[in-house]
C-alpha cells in the first residue's frame, strides 16, 4: 500500500485556476504539488499555491464553534448549530416580516465554490424574495462583466489559455500577472522565449514586474485608458488596419466609433496619457503586424469609476482588428478570485440571475422561479457591495449575513464600513479564520471548512471549471458553507433544500443550464472526477467542452453582431486632487498575500517576500517631502488616514502613489490599512469601486 493518498483540487487563491495534487501520508499531514496533468498549470504552482499545504495544517486560529451573543452589549459565547440556526432563522424572519424582504442582505466571496454560490443565491433571491446578494467580485471584475455583456449581448470570455501559445502580439492592460496571475505570466513569458518576435505591451501608471517581458510599456497617467486604446483606434482605422470584412460581416456601430475616436489628434490624445505619440504609433504597429492578438486586462481597469468604458474601449481593439473567435486571438479579463466565474455562472450578483438568464427579463425570472419552486423573484435589481454597507450604515438594510470575506479590510472607505458594521442590527460571519477583522462585528459567527475541508467546483478565468476533492476532515464542528446554507433554509421553514451533498446541488445547477448559452447540462462530478476539467458550454454528456466561443462569428446579441460600445468619457471621472490632497494613491496586489492575509499572512515562508505594509512614493515627491526610504509616513485622504513604511521607487510618475490591499489593522491601530483612504465612488454602470484614484497627501510621521 502506498505511503500517501493522493487527491485531485484546484487552487483557492487566483482565477488562474491551477491543478493541484494533494497528498495525504498515513498521519494525515498533506503536501501538495502542481497536477503534471492539468491544462492549466501543467505541474507549475506559483509561491501562493505550493504553501497552501500550511494553511489548511495551521488550525490555530480556526473557528471550531458556532458562536452568539444574546445583544451588542454581550460577549459571543459558543453554542450549538441548533441554537445558532435557529436564533438566525428567528431574527430573519421576524426582520422580514416587519421591514420586508430588501431588510436583509446577503455578502459573498468569489472564494466560495459553485455550489454555495448558487445556493445562497437561490436562498436569497428564489425563498427570502429579495436580490440583496452580492459578492466581493464585484470589487474586482462586475465591469468586465457589463463589459462584455454590452460588446457580445453576454458575459462571455471568448478564449483559452491555450490561445497563449498561438498568439504573437499580447497587451496586458491594468494588470501585474508575474505577481497576481504568476502561472498565466510564466506561458507568456515561455511563448515569448520560444517566438522571441512575440510583441508584449504592457500599460500601467507602474513599472511592475510585469515590464521585465515588454517590449513597450505605456506608462500612461491613472485613469486615461479609454484615451489611449481610443487612439490606438484611430491609429488603426488611419492606416486602414483595420478588418474590414469581419467588421461588416459581424459587427455593429463602427462609423459612430470612428466618429468618435478619430473626433481627437493623436497628439491630443498622447498629452492626455502622458506619453509620446511615437509610443501610440508603435503599440499600434505591433497590433496591426499580428497574426493573433490577445489583450489580457484585471484590476487596473476593472477598478475604475470609469471601469466598463474601459473595458470596451480596449474590447474595440480586438473587433476593429478581427482578432476574436480564432485561434490566438481574443479579449481575455482574468478574473482575481478563483471562483469569480462561478459566481457569475450562477448569477451570484445583485443584479444577475441564475444561468446567466436576464434578471430584467420578466420570463427569464418565471422560468427561474418555476424551477426553483420558491417564490416569485423581484425585477428590482438588489444592492450591490458599497451599496449594502451604505444601506446598514443609513438603517435600511437590518441584517447582513457575510460568507468568506472580510469586508472591513477589502471595501472602500474602511471607516464608513465599520460604522455600518455597528449600525447593523444583525451581522453574520460565516468563515474559516479568527483572523478576519470583520468577525469583531459579528453576533452570530459559524464556522465553516476550508479548501480541501469539503468537495465542489470552481470555474477559472478561462471558463475551466474542475472539481475540488475533500481530503481531510474539517475541524471542531466546521461544517462545508453549502450544508450551513441548506441547514438555514430549512429553518427558515423553504422547501427544496431538501440536499444531501454538494453533488445534489451541482446536479440541480448543470439542469437550470440546459439550452442557455452556458449549458452545462452535460457535466456532472462523475464525468469531472475521471475525465477531469472541462471549459463551458459542455451541452451533452459526450460533449468535451469548448475551447474558443464565436468561432462561427455569431453573437449574443439581438442582431448577432458584436457591437462596437463608444465610450462616452475619455476623462477619468475620479476624485479630484487639491493643495490639500495632490497626489493620486492607487492599490493594488503583492506578489505572496492573498486579500486580507486570513490564510498567506500565517504562512512564515510567504512573509520573506514583503513582511510589512509599506507606500511607493516617486523619488521627486519625496525630496519634496524630506521622506527617505524607510522612513515612516502618515498618508491621508479626506476619509482617514494610515502610518506606513516609505519605499522611495522610481517605478511611478511623480504625483502618483502606491499602497498594498493586505492589511488591516495592525498591533490595534490602523496602520496599513489602505481602505483607510480610498474613495466610495463607483462605476456608474458596474458598480465597481474605483480603487486605483483617491486624492491623498504624504507627510513625514513625527513622533509626538
Ligand atoms: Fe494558485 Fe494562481 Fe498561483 Fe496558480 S497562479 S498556483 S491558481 S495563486
Amino acid at each position: 500500500m502506498s505511503a500517501f493518498k493522493t487527491y485531485k483540487t484546484t487552487c483557492s487563491y487566483c482565477g488562474v485556476g491551477c491543478g493541484i495534487i494533494a497528498k495525504k501520508d498515513r498521519r494525515g499531514v498533506i503536501t501538495v504539488e502542481g497536477d503534471p496533468d492539468h491544462p492549466v498549470n501543467r505541474g507549475m504552482l506559483c509561491s501562493k499555491g505550493m504553501n497552501l499545504h500550511h494553511v489548511v495544517q495551521d488550525k490555530e486560529d480556526r473557528i471550531l464553534y458556532p458562536e452568539m451573543r444574546w445583544s451588542k452589549e454581550h460577549a459571543r459565547e459558543r453554542v450549538s448549530w441548533d441554537q445558532a440556526l435557529d436564533r438566525a432563522a428567528k431574527v430573519f424572519n421576524t426582520i422580514i416580516k416587519k421591514h420586508g424582504p430588501d431588510s436583509v442582505g446577503f455578502y459573498v466571496s468569489g472564494q466560495c465554490l459553485t455550489e454555495e454560490y448558487y445556493l445562497v443565491n437561490k436562498l436569497t433571491k428564489g425563498f427570502i424574495g429579495t436580490n440583496n446578494l452580492d459578492t466581493n467580485s464585484r470589487l474586482c471584475m462586475s465591469s468586465a462583466v457589463v463589459g462584455y455583456k454590452q460588446a457580445f449581448g453576454e458575459d462571455s470570455v471568448p478564449i483559452s489559455y491555450d490561445d497563449i501559445e498561438l498568439a504573437d502580439c499580447f497587451m496586458i492592460a491594468g494588470a501585474n500577472p508575474a505577481w497576481c496571475h504568476p502561472i498565466l505570466y510564466r506561458r507568456i513569458e515561455a511563448r515569448k522565449e520560444k517566438n522571441p518576435s512575440t510583441k508584449i505591451i504592457v500599460v500601467d501608471p507602474r513599472k511592475t514586474q510585469s515590464c521585465d517581458i515588454a517590449d513597450l510599456h505605456l506608462q500612461i497617467l491613472p485613469g486615461t485608458d479609454v484615451a489611449l486604446y481610443n487612439a490606438i483606434a484611430k491609429r488603426l482605422i488611419d492606416r486602414k488596419k483595420i478588418d474590414k470584412s469581419f467588421i461588416h460581416g459581424h459587427t455593429d456601430n463602427f462609423n459612430a466609433l470612428k466618429e468618435s475616436v478619430c473626433s481627437f489628434s493623436l497628439t491630443e490624445y498622447a498629452k492626455i496619457c502622458g506619453i509620446t505619440v511615437a509610443e501610440i504609433k508603435k503599440a499600434a504597429s505591433y497590433i496591426s503586424n499580428a497574426k493573433g492578438f490577445i489583450t489580457l486586462w484585471a484590476m487596473g481597469l476593472n477598478q475604475s469609476s470609469i471601469g466598463v468604458n474601459k473595458n470596451n474601449a480596449l474590447i474595440n481593439l480586438s473587433l476593429l482588428t478581427g482578432h476574436i473567435g480564432k485561434p490566438g486571438s481574443g479579449p481575455f479579463s482574468l478574473t482575481g478570485q478563483p471562483n469569480a466565474m462561478g459566481g457569475r455562472e450562477v448569477g451570484g450578483m445583485a443584479n444577475l440571475l441564475a444561468a446567466h438568464k436576464d434578471l430584467a427579463n420578466d420570463h427569464h425570472r418565471r422560468e427561474v422561479a418555476n424551477f426553483w419552486g420558491g417564490k416569485e423573484i423581484s425585477s428590482k435589481p438588489g444592492l450591490t457591495a458599497t451599496e449594502m454597507f451604505d444601506a446598514l450604515e443609513n438603517g435600511k438594510l437590518k441584517a447582513v449575513w457575510i460568507i468568506c470575506t472580510n469586508p472591513l479590510v477589502s471595501l472602500p472607505n474602511a471607516n464608513k464600513v465599520e460604522k455600518a458594521l455597528k449600525n447593523a442590527k444583525f451581522v453574520v460571519v460565516q468563515d474559516i479564520s479568527n483572523r478576519s477583522e470583520t468577525i469583531e462585528h459579528a453576533d452570530l459567527v459559524l464556522p465553516a471548512a476550508g479548501w480541501a475541508e469539503k468537495e465542489g467546483t470552481m470555474t477559472n478565468s478561462e471558463r475551466r471549471i474542475t472539481y475540488l476533492d475533500k481530503v481531510v476532515d474539517p475541524p471542531g464542528e466546521a461544517l462545508p458553507d453549502v450544508e450551513i446554507l441548506w441547514r438555514f433554509a430549512r429553518k427558515m421553514g423553504y422547501k427544496g433544500f431538501d440536499y444531501n451533498s454538494a453533488e445534489e446541488v451541482y446536479k440541480e445547477h448543470c439542469s437550470l443550464t440546459k439550452g442557455t448559452n452556458i449549458d452545462i447540462s452535460g457535466l456532472n462530478y462523475i464525468r469531472l472526477k475521471t475525465e477531469g476539467s472541462f471549459q463551458w458550454p459542455v451541452p451533452k454528456n459526450n460533449h468535451a467542452g469548448t475551447e474558443r466561443l464565436f468561432e462561427d462569428k455569431k453573437f449574443y446579441t439581438d442582431t448577432g453582431n458584436a457591437k462596437f460600445v463608444v465610450p462616452k468619457f475619455i476623462k477619468p471621472t475620479s476624485e479630484i486632487c487639491t493643495e490639500k490632497y495632490p497626489l493620486i494613491l492607487t492599490s493594488g496586489r503583492i506578489r505572496d498575500q492573498w486579500h486580507t492575509r486570513t490564510k498567506t499572512g500565517k504562512v512564515n515562508r510567504l512573509l520573506t517576500h514583503i513582511r510589512d505594509p509599506y507606500i511607493e512614493v516617486n523619488q521627486v515627491d519625496a525630496f519634496l517631502r524630506k521622506l527617505n526610504d524607510g522612513d515612516i509616513a502618515i498618508v491621508e485622504s479626506k476619509r482617514g488616514k494610515v502610518r506606513v513604511r516609505v519605499k522611495v521607487c522610481d517605478t511611478l510618475n511623480k504625483g502618483v502613489v502606491f499602497m498594498p490591499i493586505h492589511w488591516g489593522k495592525v498591533f490595534g491601530n490602523d496602520y496599513g490599512r489602505v481602505n483607510n483612504l480610498t474613495t466610495n465612488i463607483v462605476d456608474p454602470m458596474s458598480k465597481e469601486p474605483d480603487f486605483k484614484f483617491s486624492a491623498v497627501q504624504v507627510s513625514k510621521y513625527v513622533k509626538s
